[in-house]
This record gives structure tokens, C-alpha cells and sequence, in this order.
């Protein structure tokens, strides 16, 4: 195991998670608690209570984990956004008062960066395309002169959204991905639905709407979640094909909470396979949001100097990728 050590915090939505990982990728702890709406999707404040509550018991289990003391820690991450506000700040305040007693860093980290970097140090495809998806994002990255760049995104709700609401309105459960995929074997036809891409980006509101419509014009629930799925899925592959083309990597990543779907890896697995690319999906329990994923880009981030002063240490609920210097990027070179 290589030092630097770090404890990272993650609050950004539903999930608070602690991890504790090394620079050289070892993963000591990865404990969570998720906050679980009684109706429809996640109340911000009541998301917040729940976190302020489990806080201390995650923190503690954490370290118990890793079979280590505060004391052995050289740093804390905290996810500063993009995010829920009232669900970021608890996250910020506990790390900010973690790393005032220990006299330790704080490490400022991009919630969408953690779940690039987990996906590169898990798979060991460290100079990827990245597809990430979940319940917030659905985005198409790639690293190009010092920062992640965006080569594709939605410009309303992610594709874990569309979905997740569809089986809620619908009463089918939650979450959407996996309930949707079983009730595709017994699809018979599909309903053509709204198939928005623009340029390289895309739009899933209207096929939500759509598909609820459908729903009362008719048409069988099977059909219609069969269709939905089809169509959201293929309209996030031809993006990513396209951005693959055009910035000529030679690896494709998956990650985030919707990178546990079969069907969308398979239909992947067919673009990747006709372009000779290697292909890797981030493992299941590093795919949602998770304190693992803010530690491990922590650790990275404090070998390479990134600190922030707790006077500076503020939310950042609309943080971009593309604002973020990555100097870090090929921090692997050092590691081999
Ligand atoms: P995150 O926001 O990264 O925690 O990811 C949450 C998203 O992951 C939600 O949209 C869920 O529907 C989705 N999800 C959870 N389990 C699965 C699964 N087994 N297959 C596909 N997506 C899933
Ligand atoms: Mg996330």
C-alpha cells in the first residue's frame, strides 16, 4: 500500500458513503448508507436529515474497515459537488471538522471526476472513453490537454432519471434499469418513441412524457418498457460511437450507478467489437455513488499537491468536469 492514505466523504444526492483508499488504488473501505424516499424521488432536505444522522456510525464503520486509526490518515476528500446542496453540506461540514482535528489536508473532489477515476483504476483502462451514467448525469468524456472534456451530454434529465420515473409513476418499483430489462422478455412489439439527439447531445424528458402517454393510449407496459430501453440505450451508444471516432481512443469505460445494466453493456460490447476497442465496466459495487471513489481520487489528487483551505472549502452544486485541472491524469506511469 502507497501513502498517501485518505478518507473520503460522499453526499452529493441519495448515498452518504466513506471510503478510505490509497494512492496506489487499494480500496481499505467503502461504507454507505442510502437514503430511501417513502414516495416519489429524493426530497433534498429530507436526504440531508438522513445523512446528518448516519454520519458519525458510516465514519466510524469506515475506519474500522480499514483496520485503521484517524491518526494513520494523511488526508480528507470531500465530493464538493455537483450535487444537492443541502446534501453536499453536510458531507463538506464533517469533512471540514475531520481535517481541522487530525491536522490533515482536505482534498476538494469532483463527484463525476470519482467516477471516472474508479472506473480507470478498476478496469486498468487508464486512457478511456468514459460513459457515465446515473441517476443525476449521463455524460460522454474524455481526457484531452489537462482536463476532462465533454463530448456529449443530456441537456434535461440523465437517463437514470427517465427511467427510475417511469417504473415509480408506473408502480413498478425502483430502480428503473434492472425492472425494465425483465419485463423486455416478454415485449412483442415496439412502440416507436421520441429518439432526441442533437448533435452530440441528448434529451430524455420527452421520451419520459412519451412513454407514460403511450401507457394510457394503450399499449402494453412490456412493449413500452422494452421500447423505452431501447431506445434511450441506442441513443446514448451513437453518441458515444461517434465521440469514440473522434477523439481516436482505444478503450471505452462504463461507470456510474446505470453502468450495472446488462442490456446497455451488451449493446456496447456490439459498437466496441466493431471498432476493435477494449471495453471495461466499472464493478458493481464502485458503479453508484460511493465514498471509495472520492478517496481513491483524493488520494491521487494530494500526491499531486490539490488541497483546499477550509476558509475556501464552499459547495460547488453545479461544479462542471471540464472546470477541473487534471495534472493527475497519467499518475499511473508513476505507479508501474
Ligand atoms: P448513482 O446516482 O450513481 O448512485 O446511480 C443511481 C442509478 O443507478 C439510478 O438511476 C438507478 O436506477 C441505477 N441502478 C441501480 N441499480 C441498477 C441496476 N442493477 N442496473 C442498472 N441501473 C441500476
Ligand atoms: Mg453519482
Amino acid at each position: 500500500m502507497e501513502r498517501p492514505v485518505v478518507l473520503g466523504i460522499e453526499s452529493t444526492a441519495h448515498t452518504f458513503g466513506v471510503g478510505i483508499a490509497s494512492y496506489d488504488g487499494t480500496i481499505l473501505a467503502n461504507e454507505y448508507s442510502v437514503y430511501k424516499p417513502t414516495t416519489g424521488g429524493i426530497h433534498p432536505r429530507e436526504a440531508a436529515e438522513h445523512h446528518a444522522k448516519v454520519a458519525a456510525d458510516v465514519v466510524s464503520r469506515a475506519v474500522k474497515k480499514a483496520g485503521i486509526k484517524l491518526e494513520d490518515l494523511d488526508g480528507i476528500a470531500i465530493s464538493l459537488g455537483p450535487g444537492m446542496g443541502p446534501c453536499l453540506r453536510v458531507g463538506a461540514t464533517i469533512a471540514r471538522a475531520l481535517s481541522y482535528k487530525l491536522s490533515i489536508p482536505l482534498i476538494p473532489v469532483n463527484h463525476a471526476i470519482a467516477h471516472f477515476e474508479i472506473a480507470r483504476s478498476s478496469t486498468e483502462l487508464f486512457d478511456p472513453l468514459i460513459v457515465f451514467i446515473s441517476g443525476g448525469n449521463t455524460m460522454i468524456a474524455a481526457y484531452e490537454e489537462g482536463r476532462y472534456r465533454v463530448f456529449g451530454e443530456t441537456l434535461d434529465i440523465s437517463l437514470g432519471n427517465c427511467l427510475d420515473t417511469f417504473t415509480r409513476e408506473t408502480e413498478l418499483g425502483f430502480p428503473g434499469p434492472p425492472i425494465l430489462e425483465q419485463m423486455m422478455s416478454k415485449a412483442k412489439e415496439f412502440v416507436e418513441l421520441p429518439y432526441t439527439v442533437k448533435g452530440q447531445d441528448l434529451s430524455f424528458s420527452g421520451l419520459l412524457t412519451a412513454a407514460l402517454r403511450a401507457l394510457k393510449e394503450g399499449y402494453r407496459i412490456e412493449d413500452i418498457s422494452m421500447s423505452l430501453l431501447e431506445t434511450a440505450y441506442a441513443m446514448v451508444v451513437e453518441v458515444t460511437e461517434r465521440a469514440l471516432v473522434h477523439t481516436g481512443k482505444r478503450e471505452i469505460v462504463l461507470t456510474g450507478g446505470v453502468a450495472r445494466s446488462r442490456r446497455l453493456t451488451e449493446m456496447l460490447n456490439i459498437m466496441v467489437k466493431a471498432h476493435d476497442v477494449k471495453f471495461g465496466v466499472v464493478p458493481p459495487q464502485y458503479a453508484g455513488d460511493n465514498g471509495a471513489m472520492i478517496a481513491l481520487t483524493g488520494a491521487v489528487e494530494l500526491k499531486y499537491g490539490i488541497t483546499i483551505r477550509i476558509e475556501d472549502s464552499s459547495i460547488r452544486p453545479k461544479w462542471r468536469v471540464d472546470q477541473v485541472d487534471v495534472p493527475w491524469y497519467y499518475y499511473y506511469r508513476d505507479l508501474r
